[in-house]
């Protein structure tokens, strides 16, 4: 493979949390040529379909080019004075809680870092969430819970170097396919390396599996609880390893006393599972949003924790719990206090100490006290009018949130909405009083952390269209305007991104007093040039140490240094199948879309993949209801209903039915599927049910 040539700019991919390193060059006609950076930790070289599609998506088609108040076009100071104002306005006559920002963790590092510097610190409200709330909100509670900071214990290495690698909700073959493909080829050089697939529907990651574990929707607490009491029955328990570990005992009786037929498994298929995995040392345990998206998503987590803590099987090569991330920079967010529930640098905002500490490092009284509203709630309180100035940020909420169609009510009724994107050709930017033209992917430089820790830059390979800017730029520009009235403006004085990443990386020094884990200080000096040419690497960077595994150790960031294991009991989802809504909705991505599609399907060879939306459906409950292949389905939910094209498939057991989540109001407007999607969260991280609705379907 050949090394970046010299008319290359290395750069990150900017889809799912895996974080290839990309090589763009501008092809001379306004578009970009993408290949793999063979030199990245994270791919060596490897792309997916997406990302080697990246260089067809860059068209100015859609582009929103200028600022526009109520859809015409003005100038930028037009647009940011009133932006400016209202917020000013609003915050003066209803308090900062009545302002909100809405972001994405397609932000990079430096923007998040701005945006929640702004709203946090100088607007006085920790109203600021993230579309990562959807994403991986249950795993930031559970490893807070389990290790007390939220740290991903191990490396991509480990699932090279593991003897088995167990997927928990988690369709690594479509949502994360380089990891994928590393594992493919770890398994081509082990043939002994096993594989287990844990979810309710045989998804492409299946085609590897040794074993394919059809749990019944939800029911994964009670699944890892039989694996904990199994653990605890055989004597394969770590004694030694759990002086590092408190609660143990707890956390096996509460497991012993689950019931484990809730997964409505078979016994000889659980036996074999706790075989393998009771059996195997080097396992790694990876999951996601099957994990997350649920109203027990917490404790889903948890319950994988307690094995590999109750073992000793985490900290060491080959073995560990290993959440993945959807999104390129869901990690950066977590790290400069992106959600709504914590300040930048891993710190907490009801932490008196903290809370004194960033106050004084920002130089600023007008900190948050109290901790602001998550996704679901935020966008309640902007639907009941507590919420009246809103800014969303590179997101789409009118299709993306669950029970969408309140989410666009919700937006039509708020005083205020201001969009920043791309585009103007979303459902979301359709309802903004403001829309602000930002810089795209390839035309802006900054940091993303993937979801093993590697912090990558991303970098401009092409200029900005007319008055696109960065997002960081556009966040201190409004950050300053409103300051120069209530006297806080230099708090924004960035010139660079460079200015902004030495900032947090200092503060990290801060989150390392109060014993956190995320420390990159040994980069708080770096020069514009160093930070030009900085190399991926995984945090910690500090003087003494970069990147590894935690917990290597067996010391843990809780105020004992010990791990928590939890005692847990399965819960079942939130909403009920019956005889009015028998079907259970399950939701997910599709190998060659992105989320809304506002990027993806610009590429005719991605659209062509799967090109409409439909609904798996298992042979024996459409032919029960007369559906046949391709027909037209009828989905209702008690929040929303839909129209989707039949796909008849054994891939879902009877009972379940499986819809993508892509298309919008622009593609396809009678298959949103998230307005199917009741506002269910986990009452631990607040992230919604996105996977077990319930459902009626019937021939449309
Ligand atoms: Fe991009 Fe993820 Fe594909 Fe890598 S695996 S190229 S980060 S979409």
């Amino acid at each position: 493979m050949k090394p970046c040539q010299s008319d290359e700019t290395r750069s990150t991919c900017p889809y799912c949390g895996v974080g290839c390193g990309v090589l763009l060059k501008p092809d001379g006609q306004g578009g970009l040529v993408v290949r793999g950076d063979p030199n990245h930790p994270a791919n060596f070289g490897r792309l997916c379909s997406k990302g080697s599609a990246l260089g067809e998506t860059v068209g100015l088609g859609d582009r929103l080019l200028a600022p526009q108040l109520n859809g015409t076009d003005t100038d930028w100071d037009t647009a940011l004075d009133l932006v400016a104002q209202k917020f000013t306005d609003t915050i003066a006559k209803h308090g900062p809680d009545s302002a909100a920002f809405y972001v994405s963790g397609q932000l990079l590092s430096e923007d998040y870092y701005v945006a929640n510097k702004l709203m946090k610190g100088f607007i006085g409200s920790a109203n600021i969430d993230t579309n990562s709330r959807l994403c991986m909100a249950s795993t930031v509670a559970g490893h807070k819970r389990a290790f007390g900071t939220d740290t991903v214990p191990g490396t991509y290495e480990d699932l090279e170097t593991a003897d088995q690698i167990v997927l928990v909700g988690s369709n690594l073959a479509w949502c994360h396919p380089v990891l994928y493909q590393r594992i493919v080829a770890a398994r081509d050089k082990n043939p002994n390396l096993k594989i287990i697939v844990i979810d309710p529907r045989r998804t492409a990651s299946c085609d590897l599996a040794d074993l394919h574990l059809p749990l019944r929707v939800g029911t994964d607490v009670a699944l890892f609880n039989g694996l904990l009491g199994e653990i605890s029955a055989r004597g394969a328990i770590d004694h030694q390893y759990l002086n590092h570990v408190n609660g143990a005992q707890a956390a096996i009786e509460a497991a012993q006393a689950d019931d484990v037929s809730v997964t409505g498994l078979e016994a000889s298929a659980l036996t074999q599972f706790y075989d393998m995995w009771i059996g195997t040392p080097k396992t790694v345990t990876v999951f996601s949003q099957g994990v997350n998206q649920s109203s027990s998503g917490a404790d889903k987590v948890n319950a994988i924790l307690n094995c590999h803590l109750v073992t000793g099987r985490i900290g060491t090569k080959g073995c560990g719990p290993f959440s993945v991330t959807g999104q390129p920079n869901a990690m950066g967010g977590r790290e400069v206090g992106g959600l709504a529930n914590m300040l930048a640098c891993h710190l907490d905002i009801e932490n008196p100490d903290h809370h004194a500490a960033v106050s004084s490092f920002w130089q600023t009284d007008r900190l948050s006290p109290k901790l602001g509203l998550k996704a679901v709630d935020m966008f309640q309180a902007v639907g009941d009018g507590r919420i009246k100035a809103l800014w969303i940020i590179h997101t789409n909420p009118a299709v993306s949130m669950p029970d969408a169609d309140k989410v666009v009510a919700a937006m039509k009724s708020c005083d205020f909405v201001v969009v920043s994107d791309i585009t103007a050709a979303t459902d979301t930017a359709r309802l903004a009083d403001v829309l602000l033209p930002a810089s795209a992917w390839g035309e802006k430089d900054g940091t993303v952390t993937n979801s093993d820790r590697t912090i990558s830059r991303q970098r401009a390979a092409m200029v900005a269209p007319e008055q696109a800017r960065p997002d960081w730029d556009i966040l201190a520009d409004v950050g300053r305007r409103m300051g120069d009235k209530m006297g806080w403006g230099s708090a924004f004085d960035f010139g660079t991104p460079a200015d902004i990443f030495r900032e947090y990386a200092q503060m990290s020094r801060l989150g390392t007093t109060f014993g956190k884990d995320f420390d990159i200080s040994a980069l708080g000096d770096i020069d514009n040039d160093a930070y030009d040419t900085l190399e991926p690497q995984r945090w910690p960077i500090t003087d003494t140490r970069q990147g590894g595994r935690f917990f290597a150790d067996g010391k843990f960031f809780t105020p004992d240094g010990k791990a928590r294991m939890l005692p847990l009991a399965y819960r079942a989802p939130a909403a009920k199948t019956g005889k009015r809504y028998p079907f259970r909705l399950n939701t997910g991505r599709i190998r060659d879309q992105w989320h809304t599609m506002t990027r993806t399907a610009l590429s005719s060879r991605l659209s062509a993949h799967l090109a409409e939306p439909f609904l798996e459906i298992h042979p024996e409950d459409a032919q029960a209801m007369g559906l046949e292949h391709s027909m037209l389905a009828q989905v209702k939910s008690p929040v929303g209903s839909g129209i989707f094209r039949a796909l008849i498939t054994d891939r879902v057991t009877r009972g379940d039915v499986f819809a993508p989540m892509h298309w919008t109001g622009e593609t396809a407007p009678c298959a949103r599927v998230d307005a199917l999607v009741p506002p269910v969260v986990d009452p631990v991280s607040g992230q919604p049910e996105s996977k077990a609705a319930v459902v009626q379907v019937t021939p449309f």
